[in-house]
């Protein structure tokens, strides 16, 4: 994996294709504490659910991984502890997180990877890493950004391991 310095702990790397999108997020979900919280930017089709169904076959899980666009929120039982795939597309208004219980997701202990957090208008708070997602031509490029301490200590295992 090529990166390239973008400061505040921010690397871009160029992602060429899904099968690599998905070692990504298999290689983030061996790093990733209980209680993390990680948002995902970027447009439709940028790959943010391809990230996530690799993170969760790092973490185990075998089964299908569906987009949770209608759904909202599709929680994971899957070894020590859950991860929780939010997906805030369809959201109007942030007002409607605390109606759908978001809240509880957020503030547990489980993982929560967050497509659309944008759409929270604020309202979900930080999360420890935001990943920000563009087209290039037929691939990607993803820029990890901490936004914790917590967030640096994962981005820095994720560089070591
Ligand atoms: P999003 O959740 O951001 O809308 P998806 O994860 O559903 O995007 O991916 C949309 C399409 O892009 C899928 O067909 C997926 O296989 C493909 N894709 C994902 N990552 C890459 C990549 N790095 N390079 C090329 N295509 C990718
Ligand atoms: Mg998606």
């Amino acid at each position: 994996m090529s990166a390239a310095d973008k400061g505040a702990g921010g690397k871009v790397l160029f992602i060429a294709d899904a099968a690599a999108m998905e070692e990504v997020g298999r290689r983030l979900a061996v790093v990733t504490p209980p209680g993390s919280r990680i948002y995902l930017q970027g447009d439709l089709g940028a790959g943010k659910t391809t990230l996530v169904r690799g993170f969760l076959r790092g973490r185990g899980y075998r089964g299908r991984v569906k987009s949770p666009t209608y759904t909202l929120v599709e929680p994971y039982e899957v070894g020590a502890c859950s991860v929780i795939h939010i997906d805030l597309y369809r959201i109007r208004d942030g007002g409607e997180l605390e109606t759908l219980g978001m809240r509880e997701y957020l503030d547990g202990d489980g993982i929560c990877l967050v497509e659309w957090p944008e759409r929270g208008s604020g309202r979900l708070g930080e999360p420890d890493i935001l990943i920000e997602f563009r087209i290039v031509d037929t691939g990607r490029a993803l820029s990890m950004l901490r936004r914790s301490a917590s967030g640096k200590v994962i981005l820095a295992a994720l560089e070591n391991h």
